[in-house]
C-alpha cells in the first residue's frame, strides 16, 4: 500500500511558513499534481514527503505507516527533479544501475531491470551513451528510468519537463502519463504550468503562499474554481456582478458569441488568432469587459465590430 496523507503539515523557515497546515490525502496509484506560482511552497512540500527535510510540525504518512521522522531511504521514493541531475561520468545504464546498487540488488536481477526500466521509457539502445550525447529530454526519460527502476512505492517530479521546449514537453507528457498508468504508481507532480496540470493529473492541489486553496479534479477546479485565486490561476476567468452582489466567473469557451442584436451588445476589441481557436476580448456596456474563445472556422471578427454575447447562468460560478 502506497497511500500518502499529510495532515496540518507546516514548514517554517524563522517566522516564514513556506507550507502552512496542509492537509492531503492521496490515494494509492493515484496521479496528484501540486500546483502553484514560483515560490508558493511545492518544492518545499515534496522535498518534506520525499523525506529531504523534516517538518516544523504536522504528521506525513505513507501506506498508514507514519514517516514524519524517517529517513529518504526508508521511503522507498523514485525522485525526479526539473535539472536532470544525472552522473555526468556515468553511461545511461550505469546510471539506471546506481539506485539498485543502492538497494544491494546486482548482478543477472539488476540489469533485467534497468532493461526493462530503459525500454519502458523508449530508451533501449542506449545504454552505452553518457548524459552529454542525450537531447534534454532524453536526459531527462533516463531520470525517470533510473527514478522508478527499484519500483518505488511512490513517484514524486519536481518540475521534470520544465526545462523542455514545449513542443517535447507536450510529448513527454502523454509519456509520463502513460508511464504512471502501466506502472500503477502513486505520483505527486509539481508544477506552475496550469495546462500540464489540467491534462495530466487525477486531482490537482492548489497551492499559493504555503496554504492549499483547493484540492479537486481538474474539471471541478477550473469550472467550479474556490476562490478568486484559483479561478485566475488556472485559465482566463470573466468576472462578473451577480444579482446577490456577488461575483460569478465564467471561463471564455462558456461565453456565447452571437451577431450584433441577439444577446447583450459587445463591440469586438482584440480578435487573437490561437490556431484551433480565436480569442475575442469585447467591450460591453457600462464599462465591462468579457473574454469569449471561439473555434475558428475560416472567418473572425475583427477589431471595432459589433457584435453581441450571451451566456447561461449555470455558466457562472461564484467565487469569493
Ligand atoms: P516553489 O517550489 O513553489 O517555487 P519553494 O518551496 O521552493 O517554492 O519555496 C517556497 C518559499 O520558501 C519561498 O519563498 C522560498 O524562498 C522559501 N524557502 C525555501 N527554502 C528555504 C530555505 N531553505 N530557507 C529559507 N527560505 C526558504
Ligand atoms: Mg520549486
Amino acid at each position: 500500500m502506497s497511500d500518502i496523507r499529510l495532515e496540518g503539515v507546516t514548514k517554517r523557515y524563522g517566522t516564514f511558513a513556506a507550507a502552512d497546515s496542509v492537509d492531503l490525502s492521496v490515494t494509492q496509484g493515484e496521479f496528484v499534481t501540486i500546483l502553484g506560482p514560483s515560490g508558493s511552497g511545492k518544492t518545499t512540500l515534496l522535498s518534506l514527503i520525499a523525506g529531504l527535510n523534516r517538518p516544523t510540525s504536522g504528521r506525513i504518512s505513507i501506506g498508514g505507516r507514519d514517516v514524519t521522522e524517517a529517513t529518504a531511504q526508508e521511503r522507498n521514493i523514485g525522485l525526479v527533479f526539473q535539472s536532470y541531475a544525472l552522473f555526468p561520468h556515468m553511461t545511461v545504464l550505469q546510471n539506471v544501475l546506481f539506485p539498485l546498487g543502492v538497494r544491494r540488488i546486482g548482478g543477472a536481477e539488476a540489469g533485467r531491470l534497468a532493461r526493462d526500466a530503459l525500454k519502458l521509457v523508449r530508451l533501449d539502445g542506449f545504454e552505452g551513451r553518457r548524459p552529454s550525447q542525450l537531447s534534454g529530454g532524453q536526459q531527462q526519460r533516463v531520470a525517470l528510468a533510473r527514478a522508478v527502476v527499484f519500483k518505488p512505492d511512490i513517484l514524486l517530479l519536481d518540475e521534470p519537463l520544465g526545462a523542455l521546449d514545449r513542443k517535447l514537453r507536450e510529448e513527454l507528457q502523454v509519456e509520463l502519463k502513460q508511464l504512471q498508468r502501466s506502472l500503477g504508481v502513486t505520483t505527486i507532480l509539481v508544477t506552475h504550468d496550469q495546462e500540464e496540470a489540467l491534462s495530466l493529473s487525477d486531482r490537482i492541489m492548489v497551492l499559493d503562499k504555503g496554504r492549499v486553496q483547493q484540492v479537486a479534479a481538474p474539471t471541478e477546479a477550473y469550472l467550479k474554481p474556490a476562490n478568486r485565486f484559483v479561478a485566475e490561476f488556472l485559465g482566463i476567468a470573466n468576472f462578473v456582478g451577480l444579482p446577490d452582489g456577488r461575483q460569478g466567473v465564467i471561463r471564455p469557451e462558456r461565453v456565447r458569441l452571437m451577431a450584433a442584436g441577439q444577446g447583450l451588445p459587445a463591440r469586438v476589441v482584440e480578435a487573437i488568432y490561437l490556431g484551433q481557436m480565436v480569442r475575442y476580448h469585447l467591450a460591453l456596456e457600462g464599462n465591462q469587459s468579457v473574454v469569449a474563445a471561439v473555434p475558428f472556422l475560416g472567418a473572425a471578427h475583427a477589431p471595432g465590430e459589433r457584435v453581441s454575447v450571451s451566456w447561461e447562468s449555470a455558466d457562472v460560478w461564484p467565487v469569493t
